[in-house]
Parts: C-alpha cells; structure tokens; sequence
C-alpha cells in the first residue's frame, strides 16, 4: 500500500499534493460562480478559516468565464468542477483554474478528451478523476450489478489508463461514497493499485453535526492508516464549518502544525466554574492561532492541575477562581470573573514567544 508520503507530488497552483506534503484542506463554494461578488466573499472567509483550495462548480459559460475575475480576487488555487462538457473545461483553463476535476472517461470522443490534457500539459495543470459511489459507469454497474469498493477503484483505473495513454501523470484521485465502510475499503484498494494522490472525502455525509462525526470516521481511519494527501468535508452547511472539522481531524492525527488545541474536560459533579462558556469562548479564540500551542481548560483541582501542566497554558478552576498554569507551573491564582481574560493574555504572550523563535 502506498503511504501519503509515498505518494507522486502533484502541483497545484503554488502548493503540492502528495509526497512528503502536508495533508491539505479543501471546500468547496456553495454560491453561483458566476456571482463573482458573492463567490469571492466565500472564498474570503474559507481562506480566513484556513481553507488551502477550493473548488467552484463550473457548469456554464458564465462560470467559466468568472474564473478570470475570481482568480484575481483570492489567494488559494481555484479548482473547477465539471462534468462532460469539454469546453466548459478548455474555457476554465483558459480562465487560469489551478485544477481541473474531471473524468476523461465521461468527456467523449478522444478528441475532446486531448484537446483538455494538452491544455493541461501546456499550463501544468493537474486534473483530479472524482470516482462516485453513485455515479458510476454502466459498464462497470453492469459488471458488478452495484456498487462496490472494487467497482469504484476500476472506474478510477478507468479513468487513470485514458490519461496514462496521453502521457499525462499529474492526476489526484478521488473515491466518494456515502457508505463509509464502502468508502474506507475503496481508498484502502486505491492505495495498493496505484501511487496517485488521494483526495478523501465522505459524500453527501449530511448536517454539521452527522456529517462531521461520519467524515471523523471515515476520513480518521484513512489518515490513521497513512492514506491521504487532500480532504474535504462535505457538509449540508456553510463551508467554513468543513474547514473548522477538517483542522479538527488532521490536529487529531498530528498533521497540522500550525494550529492550536484546546484540552477540555466533560466535566462532572466536582466542577466549580462555568467551564462550557469559558472552554467555547477559547476554542473560538485559538481558532485562527497559526502555532501548535495546547491550551487546557480543566473545571477542577482534583484532575486539573494534572492535566494543566501538559499544556503549554491551562487553567483548572477551583471555588470562584482558577489556577493558570504555563509549560507545567502554576503561575498564578486567578478570581473566576478575571479567569477568561487573564487566560487569553497568555495565550497571547506564547503565541508570541512561539512567532519570534
Ligand atoms: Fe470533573 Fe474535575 Fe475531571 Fe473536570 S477535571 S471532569 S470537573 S474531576
């Protein structure tokens, strides 16, 4: 099984897939592309979330043509996404797109399909194949009578020898199901078949709350087992919660090295300070925080004080106040009502340290 690491390097835009890259994050835009206002502002505050990519539907001429006035505007790669039509996808490229998420196998005649991997080649443009659970070919429904993990990593070889054939080899690949398990076997079957990047992603998982916990499961396990080079978290909500899930899960793995994590307890009966609002109003502040600092937030001095010397900066709460501990000592003992700010000034002051060093 190819490893992420062993995975071929993929350039997109100024970032690179594969190989011994970081595991990057993407979204996806849910306004009209041809909105160039409205997309621009989406892709904004996916950027300010710590979206890496992102990728616009490009399902008319319209689109294709706002790639030209989007591109101008951000400042990640832009990929578009299309299905069949050729010249949706010549006209992106020609608009500067980054990638193109295409299958060559659903384009048509042979033409059509060289004439978009000779303007690929000519820009250095990467295509992603986007193999489906629940698009796949007739040919290979046929064969399989529905779809199966094996169903989906031959649709993907499909798609990969029509490339092959053209000597073009910039190719990520993407295995999509619904059914996790389905989803989990096809990338495990991708990886030992062929040293492409993979793209992982759980489709059509559901709201923020179901999406992200089956996404957690099915995208967590592939990472744990060393698979995947580029994620996305398909949710029915707005994209900067995908990219907030995706920091989550690859801080899980330890695969984000420039993000903050808060350590929180459940809390329990001992507890003695209002620990939800105090954790919550953390999280959001060291969400956009670009170093790999631990916070604590533990509610009482029974475990507490444990936990908190972990951290680089905690806090335990005792009987209307808390203790604020750094890199394993405790500082100071802080009235509750003054604990959130004193809290957050040092997080400030490690966050500093941390950028001058
Ligand atoms: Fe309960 Fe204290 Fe543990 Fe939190 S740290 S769960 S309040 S014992």
């Amino acid at each position: 099984m190819f490893h992420r690491k062993d995975t071929r390097p993929v350039r997109v835009g100024d970032l690179t897939i594969g190989g011994s890259n970081e595991v990057i994050m993407q979204s996806m835009c849910t306004t009209k592309t041809a909105d160039v206002k409205a997309t621009v502002a989406e892709i904004l505050r996916l950027e300010e979330a710590g979206c890496q990519i992102v990728r616009v539907t490009v399902n008319n001429k319209e689109a294709a043509e706002a790639i030209k006035e989007i591109k101008k505007q951000i400042h990640i790669p832009l990929v578009s996404d299309i299905h069949f039509d050729h010249r949706l996808a010549l006209a992106a490229i020609e608009n500067g797109i980054d990638k193109v998420r295409i299958n060559p196998g659903n384009i048509g005649r042979r033409e059509k399909v060289e004439a978009v991997v000779k303007a690929c080649k000519e820009r250095g443009i990467p295509i992603r194949i986007g193999v489906n659970a629940g698009s796949l070919e007739n040919h290979l429904l046929e064969k399989y009578g529905y779809p199966t993990p094996e169903a989906m990593v031959e649709s993907a070889l499909f798609h990969i020898n029509i490339l092959e054939e053209l000597d073009f080899h910039d190719i990520i690949v993407s295995l999509k199901a619904s059914d996790v398990p389905m989803a989990i076997a096809a990338y495990s079957q991708a990886a030992k078949a062929f040293n492409y990047p993979l793209h992982l992603g759980i489709t059509e998982a559901g709201t923020l709350f179901t999406g992200a916990v089956k996404s957690a499961a099915g995208i967590g396990t592939l990472l744990n087992m060393g698979l995947g080079n580029t994620l996305r978290i398909s949710l029915s909500a707005d994209p900067v919660e995908e990219i907030k899930v995706a920091r989550e899960l690859l801080k899980t793995f330890g695969l984000i090295t420039n993000a903050a994590t808060l350590v929180s307890c459940p809390t329990c009966g001992r507890l003695d300070i209002d620990l939800f609002s105090i954790a919550n109003e953390v999280e959001d502040y060291i969400a956009k925080i670009k170093v790999p600092i631990k916070v604590s937030v533990l509610g009482c001095a029974v475990n507490g004080p444990g936990e908190a010397r972990e951290a680089d900066i905690g806090i335990a709460g005792a009987r209307g106040e808390g203790m604020l501990f750094r890199y394993g000592e405790m500082i100071r003992k802080v009235p509750e009502a003054e604990l959130l700010t004193e809290l957050k000034r040092e997080i400030d002051v490690i966050v500093k340290a941390y950028e001058e060093t």
